[in-house]
């Protein structure tokens, strides 16, 4: 495998990405401009690096029950939600209540990809559009997405959405198209100029800061101390895909 770790292209799968051309040709992508160059590469002359693990950790103890702060700013970072539309399926972040049925304790936690190091969307994603960069985080390349949802099925966090409709408002940095799959890409144009995620600035600005962004493979990050003294967690921990987006409180 490459270092995006895209598969080959064996010769079952160029037939079925031949069969989806005319797919492809209705995809409506921000002009010039493609996802793949943010999945390789930090910039130009950074390429993404294993040296990184990119993660967060969700404090449910101080996310607050009702606040959507971190959903609309990505709504807003990411150009989810077109101007006098109503809200698509498109939400590559969600708020969800957890009840603890022993203690009747509830939890509101916000839940979107979980950058899982063993993602069951990349095994299954017979093109190669899902893919996992060097630093740990998981995307779609839409350019090569044809649309067929098997990473939807997969994802046991129900974390990708598909964009049924014609995007008339797009950014540059996140590139959409009708057809396609997408889902939380972790901010990584804002990761790739050293900055966090607009849920986490969205978090901490709203005065809660229950996300913490940083890499899990440097000891000396917040993140990295904060995993090592208390009890944290990791959603569906039984189904082993080591994912990169951690809790604490429940
Ligand atoms: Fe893939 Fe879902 Fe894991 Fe994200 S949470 S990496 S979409 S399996
Ligand atoms: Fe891959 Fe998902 Fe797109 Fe299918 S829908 S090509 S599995 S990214």
């Amino acid at each position: 495998m490459s270092e995006h770790e895209q598969k080959t292209d064996t010769p079952s799968r160029r037939q079925f990405i031949g069969a989806s051309i005319a797919g492809l040709a209705t995809l409506a992508l921000v002009p010039g401009f493609r996802l793949i160059e943010i999945g390789n590469a930090r910039s130009p002359d950074q390429p993404a690096s294993a040296a990184q693990r990119w993660g967060l950790l969700i404090d449910t103890d101080k996310c607050a029950s009702g606040c959507t702060a971190c959903v609309t700013a990505c709504d807003v970072e990411n150009g989810l939600v077109q101007t006098g539309r109503p809200r698509t399926d498109a939400q590559w972040i969600r708020k969800v209540e957890l009840k603890d049925k022993s203690t009747g304790e509830s939890h509101s936690l916000p839940l979107m990809c979980q950058h899982c190091a063993e993602p069951p969307c990349v095994d299954v994603c017979p093109t190669g559009a899902s893919f996992k960069r060097a630093d740990g985080i998981v995307l779609v390349d839409r350019h090569i997405c044809i649309g067929c949802r098997y990473c939807m099925m997969a994802c046991p966090y129900k974390a990708r959405s598909f964009v049924h409709e014609v995007l008339t408002e797009q950014k540059a940095h996140a590139p959409r198209g009708k057809g396609c799959v997408e889902s939380c890409t972790l901010c990584v144009h804002r990761v790739d100029e050293d900055r966090q995620p607009a849920c986490a600035e969205a978090c901490t600005a709203a005065g809660h800061d229950a996300i913490l962004f940083g890499d899990l493979k440097d000891p000396n990050s917040e993140i990295s101390k904060r995993l090592k003294s208390r009890n944290t967690t990791q959603l569906r921990a039984d189904l082993k895909l080591n994912t990169g987006v951690r809790y604490q409180g429940i």
